[in-house]
């Protein structure tokens, strides 16, 4: 068993503190890491392999002082962490949301190294935050936040070091922001980050990657447990970049989306949603909720819905103890990163529901942005059909891949799927001599 000691906000790598207690408090950095411990314990990893992936390689806190609209000053906390890099640059995406801290930014830079092992792409895994609430920023003081924010994170970032994303509360124009602050004195780097707008070297497809690939495992996993993804009936939890792309290519695929929701709440109809109509309502209200097609559905009891195939695609914890239970649907997709408790997940697994993990089903976003940084550096611009036909290869074959990992093995999908991750990142540190 690998030397623990207690997390504290002073331990600056994360050294985690091994959880025995699985239950609906863990953190987000605990729940990833308890999911690793799993995977080392199987595995039999080394004590010294095991003590560097389950902390951070480095770690990046910085104070972002921004002038406001108002005139006043105010100070925002911002993180950088790279979890481990033996694979290739260091990638993740950078959230702008009041909630992230670092065992937050610790927890998803940790899911990025696996997620793009199982993947298969060169990259090892980061992620970026600042404290903030973009939803009552304007454009200008998200733009000078983005570009200071950028030169403070500047000297540990670089096309074939570390490359920024977009993630919740961030998108195209905030990339095409650190693009050009990164560029003042790098000259032109357009694969600094990826997705940026199709106009400054975006990749064609990016934008609905997430949503295609949930889809695209979906329909993988749901031919593997028998249940005909035509005609499904899908509830998903969240309606924005990925549960919009999702519900759209997943009504285009023929299966019947029941349900959708946003932070406002949710709108059920059992006989499937118009979704031309919903994306006419939503582009006037404030929330899918009142959706006149569909009646009225809390996010928590959108959950546990009559529906076969349940995509939460908004936050973490969503499934949790109190309603593992109640989930009717067969197949849960994760679209969202750590949207089931570790204590949620055995449960689910107990009663037969098959759980499709994150760093598989939401893995389509990261495999398209490294079609758009493979684009950069080429300076060659793939055709849409070109990528789509790459991302469903990808991630079919990742799908199975698990699926006959899991069956080799008589474990759940996740753990399948750690365990390849796991096993390829400690070959790639133990090749090039780090461990
Ligand atoms: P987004 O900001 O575009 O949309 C988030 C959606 O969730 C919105 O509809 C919002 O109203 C809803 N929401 C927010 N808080 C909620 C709450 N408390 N209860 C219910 N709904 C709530 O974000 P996104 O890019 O669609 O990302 C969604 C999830 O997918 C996140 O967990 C993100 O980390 C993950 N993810 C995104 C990508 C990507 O490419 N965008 C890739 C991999 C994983």
């Amino acid at each position: 068993m690998a030397q623990t000691k207690v997390k504290t906000a002073a331990d600056p790598i994360g050294a985690p503190r091994r959880r025995v207690e699985v239950t609906d408090d863990m953190t987000p950095f605990e729940a990833a890491t308890h999911f690793f411990h799993r995977s080392a314990d199987r595995l039999g990893l080394a004590n010294h392999m095991r003590e560097v992936l389950a902390s951070s390689y480095r770690e990046l806190a910085v104070q972002i002082p921004i002038r406001m609209d108002d005139g006043r000053v105010t100070v925002f906390r911002g993180f950088r962490i790279q979890h481990n890099g033996a694979r290739g640059p260091y990638k993740g995406g950078i959230r702008f949301h009041e909630s992230a801290d670092l065992d937050e930014i610790r927890a998803l830079a940790a899911l990025m190294t696996w997620k793009n092992a199982l993947i298969d792409v060169p990259f090892g895994g980061a992620k970026g935050g600042v404290q903030c609430e973009p939803g009552v920023m304007s454009q200008g003081e998200l733009q000078r936040l983005t570009r200071r924010f950028t030169g403070m994170i500047s000297h540990l970032i670089g096309v074939n070091r570390d490359i920024p994303a977009p993630d919740m509360g961030t998108n195209a124009q905030t990339m095409a922001w650190m693009m050009d602050e990164y560029g003042k004195k790098n000259g032109y780097s357009p694969g600094i980050v990826t997705g940026k707008p199709v106009e400054l070297g975006g990749s064609p497809g990016r934008e609905e990657a997430t949503g295609r690939g949930v889809v695209i495992c979906a329909r993988e996993s749901a031919k593997r447990i028998g249940v005909s993804f035509r005609d499904a009936r899908v509830a998903i939890q969240g309606f924005g970049n990925v549960g919009y792309w999702t519900a759209a290519l997943a009504a285009e695929a023929g299966a019947k989306v029941v349900a959708v929701s946003d932070v406002g709440g949710g709108t059920y109809n059992p006989d499937g949603l118009d979704l031309d109509k919903l994306i006419l309502h939503g582009a006037e209200a404030v929330s899918v909720a009142a959706f006149p097609g569909g009646a009225e559905v809390s996010n928590e009891d959108l959950l546990e819905l009559e529906c076969d195939i349940l995509v939460p695609a908004a936050i973490h914890g969503v499934i949790n103890t109190r309603n593992a239970g109640d989930v009717k649907a067969q197949l849960v997709v994760e679209a969202a990163n750590g949207p089931t408790t570790p204590a949620a997940d055995e449960m689910l697994h107990g009663r037969g529901v098959t759980v499709v993990p994150d760093i598989l089903a939401n893995s389509g976003g990261v495999t398209v942005s490294y079609f758009e940084w493979v684009q950069n550096i080429q300076q060659f611009r793939w055709e849409i059909d070109d990528v789509n036909f790459q991302l469903k290869k990808r991630m079919t074959k990742a799908t199975t891949h698990v699926f006959t990992r899991a069956a080799e093995s008589g474990t759940s999908l996740r753990d399948a799927a750690f365990d390849i991750a796991v096993e390829r990142v400690a070959d790639a540190d133990k090749l090039r001599g780090f461990v």
